[in-house]
Order: structure tokens, then C-alpha cells, then sequence
């Protein structure tokens, strides 16, 4: 097996950042991804420094991957289930497969949970449905917006959106009030409905109806239901997580696992691109640094 001076996991905006700063510091260096960027839900994204006209996750991508490639970034498609310390280098497997590289950038990502309905996908496609107030709140301005989830959480981010729109409805999944947030959130003028109903969506936009109460045609739905830190290999391998599963990490972006680095959505707090590809900057900066110093020939 090669040692590879630096095996990125994850291929997002994060993972492909830092392959092509360390191809840029002259580097091996290899990523592997299992092709579920979070991107690729994205229709339109409108604050992505650089496209003063939007850019689709799936467009963006691509670009990504292009700028990688042309400084021969290899790609392989594979799901890591295994990152092990191995004296100085790291083994990763993935079923039979191996690799073994000097340093490791985790760059995993999250999983968005969302309502259990088959149209999910075709809501999120036409923004009746979308995932991220802070990425694209701006765009819903002065629309029907309805928040989804438990009553514990969805006051604060509905309160929120109230700078966006007059028209804030919260639908909960409990029949909680949201306590101090909720009161905070409905004195901001959201509207709190009964919880039980039922959320459809009509091919055009969402439609909640409350038990025993007339149908609310909504423009758009940020359901607030939580997400999956794919943090677990690792966990495994020796990092530290916080209590809500991600990566806790330095400065430099390393775990406590020295040469274990971790960046994007897996870590941070803000789950933006802007910050994921911030990240991946610094922890391929540092990585680099603190390889064996090699001269040109
Ligand atoms: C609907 C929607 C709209 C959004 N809009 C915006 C926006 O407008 N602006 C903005 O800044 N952000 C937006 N975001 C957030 C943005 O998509 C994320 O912040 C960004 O994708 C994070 O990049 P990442 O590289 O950390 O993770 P990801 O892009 O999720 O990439 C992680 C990659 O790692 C792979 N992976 C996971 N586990 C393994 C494994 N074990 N082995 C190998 N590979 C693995 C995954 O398959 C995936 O390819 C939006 C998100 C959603 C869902």
C-alpha cells in the first residue's frame, strides 16, 4: 500500500477544499466519497461568495470537483468504515479495501432529517420546502412561512424568521407551548397552531391542517426535526465529540487525535459553505505544515 501524505473523507465543498489546497502545496493526497453531498438538495444558492446570481448545489459541485481535478486530485467512490492510528500514519478501510495516508481530513458531513412524506424531495426542489433559514431565509421574505417541529425548538428559529416575514406560522409536533421562547416568539406576532394536523404539499406549496381546524396554505416549510453527525469512524478512531455528535476540534481544525483533522458540517456549529470551505483551508494549511518539509528538485 502507498502512503498517501494526506486521505481526505468526504468529497462536499469541505473535502474537495482542502484535496486541492494540498494539491496545491505540492501533496499526495486522495479523497474518498460516498457521493452524498448535502449540496446536491440545494435549488439555489444565493449567498455563496462569488455567484452574484445563485448557484445550484449540484452546479457548484461540479465546479469543485472540476478545480480538484485540474490540480489532479484522485476521487475514488467509497464509504470509509474505519480509521485506525497505525504508529506515525492512519489505516482507513472501506469493506476490503484499504488505504494508508500520513494525516486524515474527515469531512463527512451531516444527515438532515426530514419529514417521513414521499414528496419531501420535490418540495425541497421548488423551495416549498427548505433546510437552512440562514442560507436562504432572504429569498423567502415577505412569504407564508410555516416552522416544523417540537414546540421546545422551533420557537427561537420561528422568532427568527420573523425578520423575513409577517406571516410566521409555527406547527409543532407537541402540544407544548415552547415555554419562555414560545412566548417571546408569539409576542413577535408567530402564529402557534394546534399540533396533530397533517402537512401536505400540492405540488406547488405546502398545506397544513390543524385537527378539527381549516387548512393553512404556506408558501414555504423549514421543518427544525434535527440531523445525523457523520461522526462515528471518528469517534472510533479517538476523536471527541460533543454532546450534540460533532467533531470537537482546535484551532488548526485537528481533533484530539494528533494528525486526525475534522472540517464542514461534521464540526461546525454554522453549517455553511462559506465556513466549510474556511475550515478546509486551515486544516490543509496546518497539515501541510507539519508534514516532512520536502524540497523542490
Ligand atoms: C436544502 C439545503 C440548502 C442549503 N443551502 C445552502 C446555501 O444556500 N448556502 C450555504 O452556505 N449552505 C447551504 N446549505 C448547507 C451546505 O450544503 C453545507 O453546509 C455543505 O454542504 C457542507 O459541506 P461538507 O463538505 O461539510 O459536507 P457535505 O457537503 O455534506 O459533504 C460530505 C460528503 O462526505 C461523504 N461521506 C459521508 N460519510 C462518508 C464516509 N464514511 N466515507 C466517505 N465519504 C463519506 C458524503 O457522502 C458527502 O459526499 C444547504 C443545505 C441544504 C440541505
Amino acid at each position: 500500500m502507498d502512503l498517501i501524505d494526506v486521505i481526505v473523507v468526504g468529497g462536499g465543498p469541505a473535502g474537495l477544499t482542502a484535496a486541492t489546497y494540498l494539491r496545491r502545496f505540492h501533496r499526495s493526497c486522495l479523497v474518498l466519497d460516498a457521493g452524498q453531498s448535502r449540496v446536491r438538495w440545494i435549488p439555489e444558492s444565493n449567498n455563496c461568495p462569488g455567484f452574484p446570481h445563485g448557484v445550484s448545489g449540484p452546479a457548484l459541485l461540479l465546479r469543485m470537483q472540476e478545480q480538484a481535478a485540474s490540480v489532479q486530485v484522485p476521487i475514488e467512490q467509497a464509504r470509509v468504515d474505519r480509521i485506525a492510528r497505525d504508529g506515525e500514519s492512519f489505516e482507513l478501510s472501506a469493506g476490503e479495501r484499504r488505504w494508508r495516508s500520513r494525516r486524515v481530513i474527515l469531512a463527512t458531513g451531516i444527515v438532515d432529517r426530514l419529514p417521513d412524506e414521499p414528496w419531501v424531495a420535490e418540495a425541497i426542489a421548488c423551495r416549498a420546502m427548505r433546510l437552512c433559514a440562514v442560507c436562504d431565509a432572504y429569498e423567502a421574505t415577505d412569504l407564508r412561512i410555516g416552522v416544523l417541529g417540537a414546540s421546545d425548538v422551533v420557537a427561537s428559529h420561528a422568532r427568527f424568521l420573523r425578520t423575513y416575514s409577517r406571516s410566521v406560522t409555527v406547527l409543532p409536533s407537541d402540544d407544548g407551548d415552547g415555554g419562555e421562547a414560545g412566548q417571546e416568539a408569539r409576542a413577535a406576532g408567530v402564529r402557534w397552531l394546534p399540533a396533530g394536523g397533517r402537512l401536505d404539499f400540492d405540488g406547488r406549496r405546502c398545506v397544513y391542517t390543524p385537527p378539527d381546524g381549516e387548512p393553512v396554505e404556506l408558501d414555504t416549510v423549514y421543518p427544525y426535526l434535527g440531523c445525523d453527525t457523520i461522526a462515528g469512524i471518528a469517534a472510533a478512531a479517538g476523536a471527541e465529540l460533543d454532546d450534540t455528535g460533532q467533531v470537537i476540534v482546535d484551532a488548526d481544525q485537528q481533533t484530539r487525535l494528533a494528525g486526525l483533522y475534522a472540517i464542514g458540517d461534521v464540526v461546525s456549529g454554522l453549517n455553511q459553505i462559506a465556513v466549510a470551505v474556511g475550515q478546509a483551508a486551515v486544516a490543509a494549511t496546518h497539515a501541510h505544515n507539519r508534514l516532512p518539509f520536502v524540497a523542490r528538485r
